[in-house]
């Protein structure tokens, strides 16, 4: 990688760390080290490092606020690459007195855009609050909450193939399902622009502080964890399945499901990616045995 460095280092600008270890960089504070970890201040810098990997044939990964991952003890080969420098939110064209065309970068984070749309009284986005993490990741992960999904107000996303090459997806070429979307690991989403309403500041601040509360008593807000571990199954709560399969509290090594919510699985300590998914698959095993449902996995597993 130390090569690798050289190569870049007269078209990147931004911070390069090696063997960075990504259990500083998740949520539930477990992953051993990527090879790199780059941290690009511009699209150029962008995309000369993902040119440059794509020569080297290095694979890359793009880290969002790492709130849903998973990523084992044996790290990450290859690239992660950070997008926390494009945090730009501005009005864009298409906006007039009753709503509001907002670009809004990657590497924004969710709350800072609800801040400015509570600020700014702009309407729409107030049931995601208190979902972490960056815009690209809610973008890629279609997050959503109370019933409404990022997709809800997607206008066009901007993105970035692995060759450097900058294309604008409008609604047409986006296809947005539960907590998914058919943005592929190929591509970097950049920005996006978002549609919202425009009503009052204390209206918007109220609906907030109404979701927040309720997220306040039924997460475990304060606690190392990646949301929602399981995906719910059409019509009913994963957590709903695995409280009745007898799984609340459940713990294998610092891994234990939230007494809380059961579809949270936190860290108490020390817990390993290994326990985190024997936890998963026990979970997954007696909620199968007594319901007869699949759970599949929401938290993406590195
Ligand atoms: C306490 C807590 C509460 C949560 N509540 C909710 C909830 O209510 N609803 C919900 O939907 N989720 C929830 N989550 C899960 C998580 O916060 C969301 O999925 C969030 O949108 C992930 O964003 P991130 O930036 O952290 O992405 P990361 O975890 O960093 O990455 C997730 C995926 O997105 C990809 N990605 C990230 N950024 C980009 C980019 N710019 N371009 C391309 N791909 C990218 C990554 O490669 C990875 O595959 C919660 C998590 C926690 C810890």
């Amino acid at each position: 990688m130390q090569s690798f460095i050289s190569k870049i280092k007269e078209s990147f600008r931004g911070e390069v760390r090696l063997d960075e270890p990504m259990s500083a960089h998740t949520s539930l504070k477990i992953g051993g080290p990527v090879d790199l970890m780059a941290f690009p201040e511009d699209p150029m810098s962008l995309q000369n490092l993902l040119v440059m990997a794509g020569k080297e044939k290095i694979p890359v990964f793009v880290l969002g606020g790492g709130t849903n991952l998973l990523v084992s003890e044996s790290g990450i080969s290859g690239i992660a690459v950070s997008l926390r420098a494009f945090r730009n939110i501005r009005l864009a064209k298409g906006s007039d007195d009753k709503s509001a065309t907002l670009f809004v970068e990657a590497g924004v984070p969710l709350g800072k855009l609800m801040s400015f749309a509570k600020e700014n009284g702009y309407s729409g986005i107030e049931p995601l609050t208190g979902i972490p993490g960056t815009f690209g990741g809610a973008v890629y992960m279609n997050a959503g909450s109370f019933g409404t999904e990022i997709k809800d107000v997607i206008v066009s996303v901007a993105v970035m193939n692995m060759e450097g090459r900058i294309v604008i997806l409008g609604k047409d070429k986006l296809q947005f399902t539960y907590r998914s979307s058919n943005l592929s690991d190929d591509l970097i989403i950049l920005s996006a622009n978002i549609l919202l309403k425009k009503d009052a500041p204390g209206a918007v601040a109220a609906r907030i502080k109404e979701f927040i509360g309720k997220k306040s008593v039924t997460q475990p807000l304060g606690e190392a964890s990646a949301g929602c571990v399981f995906k719910n199954p059409e019509g009913d709560a994963a957590g709903r399945l695995i409280d009745a399969a007898g799984c609340k509290e459940m713990r294998i090594g610092d891994a234990e499901v939230s007494t809380v919510h059961a579809n949270f699985f936190v860290n108490k300590g020390k817990a390993t990616a290994k326990d985190f998914l024997e936890l998963m698959n026990i979970v997954k095993a007696k909620v199968e045995e007594q319901s007869g449902v699949a759970l599949m996995p929401e938290i993406k597993i590195v």
